[in-house]
C-alpha cells in the first residue's frame, strides 16, 4: 500500500507547463503554421486566408497520410457537434467523420454491422457498483444488449444507433465515466495491476498513479491526436499480470536495496519502452528508475516528445518503436530529457529486486486479500456478458463488497474487500447469474477479440470459435495446468496471439473447391512478464474446422511427453 506523493506542478518543465496552460496544440507551433482563427461557431481553425502548407506538426500537408489530413482539417474532439447533428437525422458518419468519431469514443462498425460502438475508459480497470450499472442500463436502452470487456481492462457497448450515441455519452458523463481518446491516435485506457492495493505480494499501489496520468490526459488536449495510439501500464508487482511489457510505457514497481551509487533504498518504477507484440517486440528496459511521483510527468515528456517527432507520413511506421529503433533509446531519452524540471535517474536493472512471479489464470477464484479480506475473480467466456448479469455483479459487489468491481486485460473481472463469512454467498450469487468463479485450464486463458460479428478488419469469428474451442478442449483434454489460447481477428492483434501459449490469427483459407472460410494461423509457445516469449509460427492457413482436433492432438502429446515440470510455453 503506498501513501507516496503525487506529483505536483514543480515536477513539470517551463516547457511542460506551456503545454499544461496552452488548451490547443496549435499554440506551440504558431511561428511555423498561421493558427487560431476562431469561427462564428466557436470552434478553433486556421486563420482564413492563411497560406498553411504545414500540419501543427511541421509536417507538409502533401506528405501527410490520409489520417493525417483527417485531423489537420478538424481536430477530431470537435466533432461532437456533427454526433449531434447525425443523432437529429439518423445519419451514420461519413468519411473523415467516422475517424473523428473515435476521438470520442465512437467506432462506426460498417460494413460487420450498421451500428456504433462505445469504447470507454475506466482508469486501472476500476469502477464501482454505481458505474457498472450505468453502464448496464445504457446497453440496455440504447445498445445490443451485450457488454464486452477488452484487453485493456475497459468496456465496450454495441449496437448503438445514431439517435442514441449523444445519450451514451452524456449518460457515460453522469455516471462519472468517459470515453474521450479511447479510440483513433490516442492514449488508450491506462491500465494497472488488477488485485493492486490489496494484493498482498505486491509493493505497491499503482492505481493513484494510473488515475493521475488518466486525468492528466483528460485534461490536456495537446495529449491527443498522437502519430499513432499508445499504451502505458502500470505493474504493481503483485501476482496478477497486467501484461505491462506490451505496452508503449510500461512502468514496472521495483524495490531498490542499499546500493553505492547514491539512491535512496526504496520502491521505485523501471520504465520499459515500446512493447508492440502485434509487432512482436516486447518493451524493454530503458535504464531509467523513476520515483512513482516522477512516472506522470516522465511519461507526458515521452509521449509529447512522441508528438512532436513522430511519422505522420506513414501508418505502418508511425508507432513509438518506429522513432525510437530511428533514434535509439540514448536519444530517446535526451529528447524527453529536454522537457523534464528533474534529471532522468539511470540505475542498473540487476541492481532492483525482481518483482514476485505472475500466477496464470491468478486473476479467477477467490484469493486472501492483504488486509485479511477476500476478492474472488469471475469468468466471464471470452470478456462478453449480458445486461443481467453485469447488473448481478453490481449488486453483489456492493451487498458483499465496498462495491468496487476490477477489470482485468484477461477480460474477466474481480469483486474485492470480501469478508470470508460472505463467500459462500457470493459464489451462489455468481452461479445464479450464469457466471462462474472457478476455471478450468483452458476457459481461464481463453482470450479473444471481437472478430468479424463487430470488426471490420476481421477474417473470422474469433468470439465464436474461441468458444466452441474451449468447450471442445474441456471435453477432450484432461489439462492439469492453465494454458492461455489468445484468437485474434487480423494483423492489429487486439488479443495479442504472439503472447499466448497458443496464439490464432485469423486469415481466409481457400479451398479445393475454390471457395474461402474462415481460418487461421497457429503460433505457439508464447508468454509474458517472467514467462515472456512471442510465439512462432507453427501452421499457416488452417481452416476453423481442422483447429480443435489438431490442438487436442498437440496437447495429449504435450501431457505425456513432457518432462516433470516442464510447462506448455516451454515445451
Ligand atoms: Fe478488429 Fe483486428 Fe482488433 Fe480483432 S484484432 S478487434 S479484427 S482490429
Amino acid at each position: 500500500m503506498s501513501n507516496l506523493p503525487l506529483p505536483t506542478s514543480a515536477d513539470f518543465s517551463e516547457d511542460q507547463k506551456a503545454y499544461l496552460t496552452g488548451f490547443f496544440s496549435g499554440v506551440l507551433h504558431r511561428d511555423k503554421v498561421p493558427f487560431l482563427g476562431q469561427l462564428a461557431d466557436g470552434r478553433f481553425t486556421h486563420e482564413a486566408g492563411a497560406d498553411v502548407t504545414e500540419n501543427v506538426h511541421g509536417t507538409p500537408l502533401e506528405d501527410l497520410c490520409r489520417e493525417e489530413r483527417i485531423k489537420h482539417e478538424k481536430h477530431g474532439l470537435d466533432s461532437y457537434d456533427t454526433i449531434l447533428a447525425n443523432a437529429g437525422s439518423g445519419e451514420f458518419p461519413r468519411d473523415g467523420d467516422i475517424f473523428r468519431y473515435k476521438f470520442h469514443g465512437l467506432f462506426y462498425v460498417t460494413p460487420a454491422e450498421e451500428s456504433i460502438m462505445l469504447r470507454c475508459r475506466v482508469a486501472g480497470g476500476a469502477l464501482d457498483g454505481r458505474q457498472f450499472r450505468a453502464l448496464a442500463n445504457i446497453t440496455r436502452d440504447l445498445g445490443n444488449g451485450f457488454l464486452d470487456m477488452t484487453t485493456r481492462a475497459n468496456v465496450q457497448v454495441r449496437g448503438i444507433l445514431p439517435e442514441g450515441a449523444p445519450e451514451v455519452l452524456m449518460r457515460l458523463s453522469e455516471a462519472g465515466l468517459t470515453s474521450q481518446g479511447a479510440g483513433a491516435d490516442n492514449i488508450r485506457n491506462i491500465t494497472a495491476s488488477p488485485t493492486t492495493g490489496f494484493d498482498p505480494g505486491e509493493l505497491i499501489d499503482v492505481l493513484p498513479y494510473a488515475r493521475s496520468l488518466h486525468h492528466y490526459i483528460l485534461k490536456n488536449r495537446d495529449l491527443y491526436g498522437l502519430p499513432r495510439k499508445f499504451n502505458v501500464a502500470y505493474d504493481s508487482g503483485g501476482a496478477v499480470s497486467v501484461c505491462a511489457d506490451t505496452n508503449d510505457i510500461g512502468f514496472q514497481a521495483v524495490r531498490v536495496g542499499a546500493n553505492e551509487l547514491g539512491v535512496e533504498p526504496g520502491i521505485y518504477f523501471r520504465m520499459q519502452l515500446c512493447g508492440i507484440t502485434g509487432h512482436k517486440q516486447f518493451a524493454s528496459d530503458s535504464g531509467v528508475l523513476l520515483t512513482p511521483a516522477e512516472t506522470l510527468p516522465v511519461a507526458a515528456a515521452l509521449i509529447r516528445m512522441f508528438i512532436e517527432n513522430g511519422d505522420r507520413t506513414n501508418r505502418n511506421k508511425a508507432r513509438l518503436k518506429y522513432l525510437v529503433d530511428e533514434w535509439g533509446i540514448p536519444k530517446s531519452l535526451e529528447e524527453t530529457q529536454k522537457k523534464l524540471a528533474f534529471t532522468l535517474r539511470k540505475f542498473p536493472l540487476e541492481l532492483c529486486e525482481v518483482p514476485t512471479p505472475k500466477v496464470k489464470h491468478g486473476h479467477l477464484g477467490i484469493h486472501p486479500q492483504s488486509d485479511g479480506r477476500f476478492y474472488i475473480g469471475i469468468l466471464m467466456p471470452v470478456g462478453r456478458i449480458t445486461v443481467g448479469q453485469a447488473q448481478a455483479l453490481a449488486d453483489i459487489a456492493e451487498k458483499y463488497g465496498n462495491g468496487d468491481i476490477r477489470l482485468t486485460v484477461w477480460q474477466n473481472a474481480i469483486i474485492p474487500n470480501l469478508r470470508e463469512e460472505d463467500l459462500e454467498a457470493v459464489k451462489a450469487a455468481i452461479l445464479a447469474c450464469g457466471l462462474a468463479w472457478s476455471a478450468t485450464s483452458v476457459s481461464g486463458g481463453l482470450v479473444a477479440c471481437t472478430g468479424n460479428k463487430g470488426c471490420k478488419y476481421a477474417s473470422a469469428d474469433t468470439k465464436g470459435h474461441a468458444l466452441k474451442l474451449g468447450s471442445y478442449l474441456e471435453q477432450t483434454v484432461a489439462l492439469d495446468q492453465p494454458v492461455n489460447i489468445h484468437l485474434t481477428g487480423c494483423p492489429h492483434s487486439c488479443a495479442q496471439h504472439y503472447i499466448g501459449d497458443i496464439g490464432m490469427i485469423a486469415v481466409k483459407v481457400k479451398t479445393a473447391d475454390g471457395n474461402s472460410v474462415e481460418g487461421y494461423n497457429i503460433v505457439l509457445g508464447g508468454g509474458t512478464d517472467d514467462t515472456r516469449g512471442i510465439a512462432r509460427e507453427i501452421w499457416k492457413g488452417l481452416p476453423y474446422d481442422e483447429i480443435p482436433p489438431l490442438l487436442e492432438s498437440l496437447l495429449k502429446v504435450y501431457l505425456a511427453t513432457r518432462l516433470d515440470d516442464e510447462t506448455f510455453n516451454t515445451f
